[in-house]
C-alpha cells in the first residue's frame, strides 16, 4: 500500500515489457503503480514468441495461466526461399532438453490482456485507459508522473523509480533525443488474418514460416498459426517496393504479393481474410542510454529490431528481468543514479547485437541458412540458440565468424554510425506529424499512438 501517490516504482505503459516488469517486482516486494493508456484487450502486432521467454515467464509465475490457455504451441520456425524451396524444420527441441523449447503464438489482445492483469494479481496497483502526461522531473532526475484519469482529471504520482515501457511512443528517449536509428533497417509491413488457411499436422502446425518474396523486394511473409484456425499473414519489404507508385489500395497490393510467393499463396487459397489489411512503417531505432537518474527504459522503448525472428517480445522481457534487477540493487543500496539503474546496458547491447546481426545476414540478397548450413553443418546448433532467443550466451557470436562469408555482418550500431554522424528519430511535434501521414496514407490507424509524448 503507498501513502499520498507515493511508490517504490512507477511504470508506464502495460504491454509486456511494463506488465512483466511490475509483475516481478510487485511479486518481489516492491510498491509498484502501472499506468496504460488502453482499456484491454486491444490490438497490437507481435504473435510469435521466442522460447527464451519461458524463463522470465517463470520468474513472473505465470507459466500455468500459458499452459492453459488457447494459445497454439510453437516447436519450430522454417524458412523458404525465394524460389519456394523450404529448409528443414528449426526444431528447438534440437538445442534445448527441458520443457522450454515449446513456446506459444499469441493472439496479443489476449496475451497482453492476461500479462497485464497477472502485474495486478502480483499486488501492482494497475489503472487503464489512464495517460501518463509527462515525467516529473527535479532538477535532473524522474521524480514521478503527471497523469490524465479516465475522467480527465490530471494526477501526481511520485516513485524513486519511474520505468518507461512505452512502446514505439519512447517518452523518455524522445525527450532526450536519445534514439538512433539503424541506417539500414526500415521496413513497410501488410498484414491480415485469414480462416481456415493451410495447417501442417502435428508438431509442424504450429510453426512459425518465413518464406521470402522474389528477389529484390528484401521482402518476406510470416506466416503463423494462432489458435481458432485463425492465421496471421504479413509481408516485411523495402517501403519503396511494397507501397511506391501502387495506389492507396492495400488489399490489392497484399493479394499481389501473396500471388507472387507461391509458399504462402498455396498455404492461404483454402482459407478466407476475416480482418482488415493492417499497415506499418517500422524503423529499427535503438536508445543511445537505457537509464538517467530516477528512470530506466525498457522493451520498445528502448530499442526495435526487426520482426524477423520475433525478437520484440522476447527482448522486451529480458530487459523487464534486467531492470528489475537493477531496481532492486538500487534499493538496497540507496542510489537511484543512471550509473546504477543502467548497469546492464552493456550486456543488454551485446545481446541485441547478436540478433541484429542476424537480421542483417537474412536481408543480404541470396543468403539462405539451408546453403549456410550446408558448407558448415556444426553451426545448426548456434543458428537454433540463436532462434530461440538464448542471445546473452556467451560464445554465441562465433557463428558470424563463418557466416560473414555469406553475407554482410554489421558492427555495432554505433560504431557503424561513426560517431558524431548520428541519425535522430524524429521527435515530439514531428514525430507525430510522421505518424499521423504515415497512418493517414493508409487505412489503418489501430496502431497510431499521438499523445503522451511531453
Ligand atoms: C510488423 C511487426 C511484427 C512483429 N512481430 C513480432 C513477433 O512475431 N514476435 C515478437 O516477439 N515481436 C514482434 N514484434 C515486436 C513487438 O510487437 C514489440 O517488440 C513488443 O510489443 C514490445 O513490447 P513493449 O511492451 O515494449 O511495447 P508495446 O507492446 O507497444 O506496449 C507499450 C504500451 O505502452 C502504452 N503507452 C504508450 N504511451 C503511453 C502513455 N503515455 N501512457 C500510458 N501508456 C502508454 C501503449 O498503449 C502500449 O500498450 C513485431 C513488431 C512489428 C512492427
Amino acid at each position: 500500500m503507498s501513502t499520498n501517490n507515493t511508490y517504490d516504482v512507477i511504470v508506464m505503459g502495460g504491454g509486456p515489457a511494463g506488465s512483466s516488469v511490475a509483475s516481478m517486482l510487485a511479486r518481489e516486494g516492491r510498491q509498484v503503480i502501472l499506468f496504460e493508456k488502453e482499456i484491454f484487450p486491444r490490438h497490437h502486432i507481435g504473435e510469435s514468441l521466442m522460447t527464451d521467454t519461458y524463463w522470465t515467464f517463470r520468474r513472473m509465475g505465470i507459466l500455468e495461466k500459458l499452459t492453459d490457455s488457447p494459445f497454439v504451441r510453437k516447436y519450430s520456425v522454417q524458412f523458404a526461399n525465394a524460389a519456394g524451396k523450404e529448409s528443414r524444420p528449426f526444431y528447438f527441441f534440437e538445442a534445448v532438453h527441458h520443457e522450454s523449447a515449446v513456446t506459444w503464438q499469441v493472439t496479443r489482445a489476449k496475451f497482453d490482456h492476461l500479462l497485464i492483469d497477472h502485474a495486478a494479481d502480483q499486488g501492482a496497483t494497475v489503472h487503464q485507459g489512464v495517460l501518463v502526461k509527462q515525467v516529473l522531473f527535479e532538477g535532473d532526475r524522474a521524480i514521478g508522473v503527471e497523469v490524465q484519469m479516465q475522467d480527465g482529471s490530471r494526477e501526481k504520482f511520485y516513485a524513486k523509480v519511474v520505468v518507461d515501457a512505452t512502446g514505439q511512443m519512447a517518452m523518455l528517449s524522445n525527450k532526450f533525443r536519445w534514439r538512433v536509428r539503424d541506417p539500414k533497417l526500415k521496413k513497410a509491413v501488410l498484414y491480415s488474418y485469414f480462416k481456415g488457411a493451410h495447417r501442417e499436422p502435428d508438431l509442424n502446425g504450429g510453426a512459425t514460416l518465413v518464406l521470402r518474396t522474389e528477389h529484390g523486394s528484401g521482402g518476406w511473409f510470416w506466416y503463423i498459426p494462432l489458435e481458432d484456425d485463425i492465421t496471421s499473414v504479413g509481408i516485411v519489404a523495402n517501403p519503396d517496393y511494397l507501397l511506391k507508385g501502387r495506389g492507396q489500395d492495400l488489399a490489392k497490393i497484399f493479394e499481389e504479393e501473396i500471388a507472387k510467393c507461391p509458399p504462402c499463396a498455396k498455404r492461404v487459397a483454402g482459407g478466407e481474410r476475416v480482418d482488415k489489411i493492417y499497415s506499418i512503417l517500422d524503423y529499427s531505432y535503438r536508445s543511445k542510454h537505457n537509464a538517467g537518474n530516477g528512470f530506466i527504459i525498457i522493451g520498445d522503448a528502448y530499442g526495435f529490431l526487426d520482426p524477423i525472428y520475433s525478437s520484440g517480445v522476447l527482448l522486451a522481457l529480458k530487459m523487464a528481468e534486467l531492470a528489475t534487477d537493477a531496481i532492486h540493487d538500487a534499493f538496497q543500496h540507496d542510489d537511484f543514479s543512471a550509473a546504477r539503474l543502467g548497469q546492464y546496458q552493456t550486456k543488454l547491447d551485446r545481446g541485441i547485437e547478436s540478433m541484429r546481426k542476424l537480421v542483417y545476414a537474412f536481408y543480404n540478397d541470396g543468403f539462405s541458412f539451408s546453403g549456410f548450413l550446408r558448407k558448415y553443418p556444426d553451426e545448426r546448433f548456434h543458428i537454433i540458440n540463436l532462434l530461440i532467443g538464448d542471445v546473452f550466451k556467451e560464445g554465441v557470436d562465433a557463428v558470424y565468424g563463418p557466416m560473414s562469408e555469406f553475407a554482410e555482418i554489421p558492427p555495432p550500431l554505433y560504431e557503424q554510425l561513426d560517431g558524431t554522424l548520428v541519425p535522430q528519430m524524429p521527435t515530439g511535434e514531428e514525430s507525430e506529424l510522421l505518424l499521423t501521414a504515415k497512418y493517414n496514407s493508409f487505412d489503418d490507424r489501430s496502431q497510431v499512438q499521438t499523445d503522451g509524448a511531453d
